[in-house]
């Protein structure tokens, strides 16, 4: 059957495909079929191998039970919002009016999504860190917005300052952060923060945060950038259940802002999903309802995982900063002789029975060189699986 060449002319989507018109291969996908067809240990894709906890699954089987399956109000349950509510102010002090200053989405990804897309105008500028979580360059596409990324580099991947003052300008329309930071792991310094919210006061910018590790850091207790002076009328903070309970599957995510900046989200968020989840935000709201013992245990637990493997990853030969918030370790294969991260991930497995992702993934094309060297490793992983993929890994430098 012959194709009609339509599809080349769809304004936005294009650009997301390959020249053959099939999705652009995403090196997520490529690496977990790679892990699956040999057999190898996943460390490319960050979802955990263990799910969250008993009674927040319990609430949803209850909730399934209790015939909470139809729409959900278009806003989200109201008892996901209250908890939600509950949950900035008793980690972080803010006070939210859960009926107009958030809103509950399907996920993180469509929380970024509607907020991109209500947000800017095609032409306006976005400012993103690079690498930076795929989602955020194809949004940016979408919305017909000019991204701007400011690097981060090893060995500690934060900003250089005055490359952040020289990227904001009157152009900027948003400035997007994600602390902690998929994939560097890294948690901004409170100064590059205080200094994000000036650049965006002094150019009228909004800033955008993704928060989904929020509770997984491992030096210092998180600073949601909309509590520093100046920030919260034009912060729009967006964060998630799944990184915080191992539910990745369930895709509950919310955004709280300002009830102007929500209600144009929602006027977008109505036509991507309308509602989803209804019988997983109950089970949410219990989730954010559980002691500070469960939010501190799961990042001593992932701390632990996380020496684990950098342990391993320095003793195969591989250079790394040791992350400090997320899921993931950063390791540059400099001095094991690689120069080319894509291609090592490609080998991973017949060395070393291991798949990883390589940090071009993050960035963009113009600057990939850059980054060559690099992969990342999630370490969301079980103790006895990490310590099996550090023991394969040791064969690196063995070669
Ligand atoms: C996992 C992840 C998301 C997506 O979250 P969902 O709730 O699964 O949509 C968004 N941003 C970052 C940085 C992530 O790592």
């Amino acid at each position: 059957m012959t194709m009609s060449g339509a599809w080349r002319r769809t304004a936005r989507g294009a650009g997301l495909l390959a020249a053959d018109g099939t999705v652009a291969a995403s090196i997520f996908a490529e690496m977990s079929a790679l892990a699956m067809r040999t057999g190898a240990i996943n460390l490319g894709q960050g979802f955990p191998d263990e799910d969250g906890p008993a009674v927040v699954l319990e609430a949803a089987r209850q909730a399934i039970s209790d015939g909470v399956n139809q729409y959900p109000p278009g806003r989200g349950q109201p008892v996901l919002l209250e908890a939600i509510a509950r949950h900035q102010y008793r980690f972080y002090a803010l006070e939210l009016d859960p009926g107009n200053e958030i809103l509950v989405t399907a996920g993180a990804t469509e929380a970024l999504a509607a907020t991109i897309l209500a947000l800017i105008e095609p032409g306006d500028e976005v400012v993103t860190f690079e690498p930076f979580y795929d989602a955020y360059g194809g949004l940016i596409g979408l919305g017909g917005g000019i991204h701007r990324p400011v690097p981060l580099r090893a060995p500690d991947y934060q900003p250089d300052l005055d490359a952040l003052r020289a990227t904001v300008t009157d152009r900027t329309r948003l400035i997007i952060v994600n602390d902690p930071h998929n994939p560097t792991g890294a948690v901004f310094a409170r100064q590059t923060l205080e200094l994000i919210v000036e650049l965006a006061q002094r150019h009228d910018a909004l800033i955008v945060t993704d928060e989904v590790y929020e509770h997984l850091t491992f030096q210092a207790p998180h600073i949601p950038i909309t509590t520093l002076p100046g920030a919260w009328d034009r912060t729009v903070t967006i964060s998630s259940g799944g990184k915080t309970f191992s539910l990745t599957g369930w895709k509950v995510g919310w955004v709280s802002a300002p009830s102007s900046i929500i209600t144009a989200i929602l006027a977008v968020k109505q036509f991507l999903t309308y509602v989803s989840a209804a019988p997983f935000q109950p089970a949410i709201a219990a989730g954010l309802d559980l002691p500070d013992s469960y939010f501190t245990h799961i990042a001593a637990e992932l701390e632990h995982k996380r020496d684990v493997l950098a342990t391993g990853l320095r003793a195969a030969g591989f250079e790394i900063t040791l992350p400090q918030g997320s899921y993931f370790i950063v390791a540059d294969a400099t001095p094991l002789g690689f120069t080319d991260g894509a291609e090592l991930c490609r080998r991973l497995p017949e060395l070393a029975g291991v798949v990883a992702v390589p940090i071009t993934a993050f960035c963009s094309p113009a600057n990939r060189a850059d980054y060559a060297p690099l992969v990342r490793f999630a370490f969301c992983k079980k103790i006895e699986l990490l310590e099996q993929a550090s023991k394969q890994l040791a064969n690196l430098s063995r070669r």
